[in-house]
């Protein structure tokens, strides 16, 4: 017999199983298509990477649930020293100076990730997987969808599908909805370091002529990296020794913090920007990664994506409330129209900042690394950017506090 759903959303990462989330107390069947198995998952080297979380975003994730069971595992910035290697400029920008408790937060993705799998595993939300959305066809009133489980095919229908499986999405694929790639050349090797002087919840980005490195906090000795370099050469610091990494790290960043030490492997992500033509076709949706990959130069992708999803959920919950159809035409264009405008201001301010200043003004382009939030209340995020671009591209250190 052929399961029914009220929405079946494909992909358990982080933007499916935040729409899980949000809606698993409105009383609809709801079912997640999962690729990988937990284990699978948890394993995966891309848990390693460090996620800066803007404050909105916080405060979505609190509404949520989320929140309060995974923020001690994050570390506030409260400082962010931005320093451009080889010219005077150093900018320092603070949660005090701001008024605001932090300037963003840093947590390990596989944090999140576990946590928001394990509540979706506590919940009355039906978890498919190993399983992928192999097919899909929109009929009248509803989706029906094929899914390959092993060998084993398995028919499911909804009245509506979210494809929130990733930058690679098979739903986007299979709603013949086109994308634009940018291929950057660059990619983002991440690790972690130990480091002999404390932080002291600070955010450091430096840049250099060869790319834009951030050491991010996430404990009182230790710090995310994450380094942006050119495809050519992160495949070399990858085949070369730990050791020369470390020095070639060492020497880049200098010694604010001491000597560094590395405490996990080293990670590397080709970067490029892909963004699906449009959000919505028949009775689907797609939301995350799958409509946006960014860059991560800016730290944006899961903000952005976060705020699919809340405005998505939103609008379902309503739809539901009015007994009406949550996968209708016009209702999913309503959702995608009201989504456009922040997709295009991210997205083209990423891109923007990768390109523009991807050269001796990496300065203000590894300035967005630390994720800050600061698009999420644009007047700050403004004069943060200006404070930047005039102290270190114009090399007019006074703005902000310098030392
Ligand atoms: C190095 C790096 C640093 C980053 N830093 C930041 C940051 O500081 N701040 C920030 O906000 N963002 C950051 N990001 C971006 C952030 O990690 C992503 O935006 C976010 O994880 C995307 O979540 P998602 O759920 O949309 O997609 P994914 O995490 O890709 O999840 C998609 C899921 O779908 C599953 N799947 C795939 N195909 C199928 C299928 N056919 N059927 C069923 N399931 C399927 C996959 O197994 C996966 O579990 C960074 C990214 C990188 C690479």
């Amino acid at each position: 017999m052929q399961r029914e759903y009220d929405l079946l959303i494909a992909g358990g990462g982080l933007a499916g199983n935040c729409l899980a989330l949000a809606l698993k107390d409105t009383g609809q069947r709801i079912a997640i298509v999962e690729a990988n198995t937990r284990e699978q998952l948890q394993a995966s080297p891309a848990g390693d990477r460090a996620l800066a979380l803007a404050a909105g975003t916080v405060m979505m994730l609190e509404a949520l649930g989320i929140w309060q069971g995974i923020s001690h595992a994050a570390t506030a910035i409260k400082q962010i020293h931005v320093s451009d290697r080889g010219h005077f400029g150093k900018t320092r920008l603070s949660a005090q100076n701001e008024h605001i408790e932090a300037l963003g937060y840093v947590i390990t993705a596989r944090d999140i990730e576990t946590h928001v799998a394990n509540l979706v595993a506590e919940s009355a939300i039906e978890l498919i997987a190993p399983a992928r959305v192999a097919g899909l066809m929109s009929g009248d009133n509803e989706v029906y969808v094929n899914l390959k489980q092993g060998d084993e095919s398995l028919s499911v229908s909804a009245k509506l599908l979210a494809g929130a499986d990733g930058g690679l999405s098979s739903v986007r694929k299979l709603l013949d909805i086109a994308q634009h790639t940018t291929e950057y050349g660059q990619t983002a090797l991440v690790t972690t370091v130990k480091t002999t002087i404390p932080n002291k919840n600070t955010a450091f980005e430096r840049f250099t002529a060869s790319g834009p490195l951030a050491l991010l906090p996430v404990a009182k000795n230790q710090c995310a990296v994450v380094w942006t370099r050119t495809s050519e050469d992160a495949d070399a610091m990858m085949l070369g020794s730990e050791a020369d990494f470390l020095s070639e790290l060492q020497q880049c960043f200098g010694y604010k913090l001491g000597e560094l030490v590395l405490t996990a492997p080293r990670r590397a992500f080709p970067l490029s920007l892909i963004r699906a033509e449009k959000m919505v076709a028949g009775r689907a949706v797609i939301i995350g990664n799958a409509v946006h990959q960014l860059h991560p130069v800016a730290g944006q992708g899961f903000n952005l994506g976060l705020r699919d999803v809340v405005r998505l959920a939103e609008m379902l919950i309503r739809r539901h409330e009015q007994n009406e159809d949550i996968g209708a035409a016009g209702f999913l264009k309503e959702y995608a129209a009201s989504r456009k405008k922040d997709h295009d201001r991210t997205i083209g301010f990423t891109d923007a900042v990768v390109k523009i200043f991807s050269n001796e003004w990496l300065a203000l382009a590894a300035a967005r690394n630390i994720g800050l939030t600061l698009l999420d209340h644009i007047p700050p995020a403004k004069k943060l950017l200006t404070r930047h671009a005039m102290g270190l591209a114009g090399h007019i250190p006074r703005l902000g506090r310098s030392n």
